[in-house]
């Protein structure tokens, strides 16, 4: 077996949006400006920002809880799963939040599973002004049934 598989991101994404109280503002326009771009795509998100982008700019977001009562890891493990392509993560670098363990465990388990993620305003105009935007993304994961092979052999 392998040490890599390759995955395909496809050409109609599934997006999750995520904003701290103090960016929602931010992401909520946004996603009003990218509203062309955004529609092509499925998009989800914690409770509270998928509430409020829906509310305000007409898009579909499918809701998952509010990211204090476990919304982000609902979106870490849909990335495990293979059905989330993309973040959008718009966190205040300037609050603290009560959930914290669980952001670090989002980003972490995006980075380990190769999907965009962008943090902020500039580099989620960066990603969505890509060309891969709009096609088919080949990447290299981690292939997980050989890494339990493998450790189920040597412990
Ligand atoms: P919310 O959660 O969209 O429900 O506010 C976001 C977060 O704080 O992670």
């Amino acid at each position: 077996m392998d040490e890599k598989i390759t995955l395909t991101l496809p050409k109609q994404k599934s997006i999750a949006l995520i904003a701290h109280d103090g960016k929602k503002p931010e992401l909520i326009q946004w996603c009003e400006d990218n509203k062309e771009i955004l529609k092509a795509h499925f998009l989800c998100g914690t409770g509270t920002t998928a509430r409020m982008i829906s509310d305000k700019t007409g898009l579909p977001v499918r809701g998952y809880n509010s990211g204090p009562l476990g919304g982000d890891q609902q979106i870490g493990a849909k990335i495990v799963e293979g059905r989330i392509d993309l973040v959008v993560f718009f966190s205040d670098p300037l609050s603290a939040q009560p959930h914290d363990p669980d952001v670090k465990a989002l980003m972490r388990i995006a980075q380990v599973y190769d999907i965009p993620m962008a943090i902020n305003k500039a580099s989620a105009d960066f990603m969505i002004n890509s060309s891969l935007m709009n096609n088919e993304y080949n990447h290299d994961v981690i292939n997980f049934q050989k890494n339990i092979a493998d450790r189920a052999n040597t412990l």
